[in-house]
């Protein structure tokens, strides 16, 4: 099995941090037993996180024990830095993609990683993802958003024709949740406001007409089984059929475009993977765990292979076959 959604964060000392921001660079805190810790924004807990998130030793432990041969780790995307002045971002992206390939550096076999870009700034982004590539990166993951930039933004677009251009996959991951104060409880954030910001992405590319600009060379893969977007699109379809202002700018049935597009397949039940399938196509999907967090599969390809609707090959498809061609990874 190839897992291609899953994080990392690399032991970032507190003075690492307070030198870039000292309330909201994030950095590490370790417990005496070097197993647990707690991931810091300033003198404020954020998240509480295990040694597999920064220890590729343990990593590769679980990775043996979940029959996982290979998995692709990105950061987290408290790392990304896209608050920052663009200078102060790429400095940082730079040190953080160094600590990406220290981490998978011991396992080279087991563990590949994808950059992080000052998304700022388009020639600095593109420099480091470039970069990164030449470095051993086999993608680069962004934000579904950069600061009130969608991935529509002309700045974005011209970020994702360069990826293209240069044979870089992208992958997209939800970040920095769209809530009003609503939604404080109950990880409310991340079950509602995070599935419809990798909608917002998706639909943000489709509705803009920006693949109608962007080369179909483009790999781009969309998180969390793209988020609320599977199952809203017959709804996209109808108000693209009924109302101008949503086709003003997009010339195609929005559902035509999904074929451009890939996600993973993080969606934890067999029907939400069977609709995923049929609308993004079985060659368009690829095993994605969100490991080492809670809210990710715990049994990685059980739920894959819990779909007999998938068949044998469909099934090799999702949990190995799709990445090695997407990453361009060899067989
Ligand atoms: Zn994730």
């Amino acid at each position: 099995m190839i897992d291609i959604h899953s994080h990392f964060f690399p032991r970032i000392s507190q003075a690492e941090a307070r030198a870039v921001d000292a309330e909201r660079a994030p950095w590490l805190a370790v417990d005496a037993d070097g197993k647990s810790g707690q991931i810091m924004l300033g003198d404020k807990p954020f998240r509480p996180v295990h040694d597999e998130l920064w220890d590729s030793d343990a990593r590769v432990r679980g990775l043996d024990a979940a029959g996982i041969a290979l998995q692709i780790v990105c950061a987290t995307p408290v790392m990304f830095g896209y608050a920052w002045e663009a200078p102060r971002a790429a400095d940082w992206a730079t040190r953080m993609n160094e600590k990406a390939a220290a981490y998978c550096a011991p396992h080279p076999t087991r563990l590949r990683w994808l950059s992080q870009v000052a998304l700022q700034d388009v020639p600095l982004a593109t420099a480091e993802a470039a970069r990164a590539m030449k470095a051993g990166a086999v993608g680069v993951q962004i934000g579904n958003h950069m600061e009130k930039k969608d991935l529509d933004h002309p700045d974005m677009v011209d970020f994702l024709i360069f990826c293209a251009d240069k044979a870089i996959p992208v992958f997209v991951h939800p970040w920095d949740m769209m809530t009003d104060g609503r939604m404080k409880q109950w990880m409310m954030p991340w079950l509602v406001a995070m599935p419809a910001e990798t909608q917002l992405g998706m639909l943000s590319l489709i509705l803009s007409g920006a693949l109608e600009r962007i080369p179909k060379s483009l790999k781009i893969c969309f998180a969390h089984g793209g988020g609320s977007f599977a199952y809203t699109l017959g709804r996209v379809d109808n108000a693209w059929k009924h109302r101008d202002i949503v086709r003003q700018d997009c010339p195609e049935l929005p559902s035509s475009y999904a074929r451009r597009l890939y996600t993973d397949s993080a969606v934890f039940d067999p029907g939400a993977l069977k609709l995923l399938t049929e609308v993004m196509g079985v060659d368009r999907v690829m095993l994605g765990t969100d490991a080492p967090f809670p809210l990710g599969e715990q049994q990685p390809g059980s739920l894959v292979r819990a779909c007999d609707f998938l068949g044998a090959e469909g099934q090799r498809r999702i949990l190995d076959g799709n990445a090695r061609a997407f990453f361009g990874l060899a067989a």
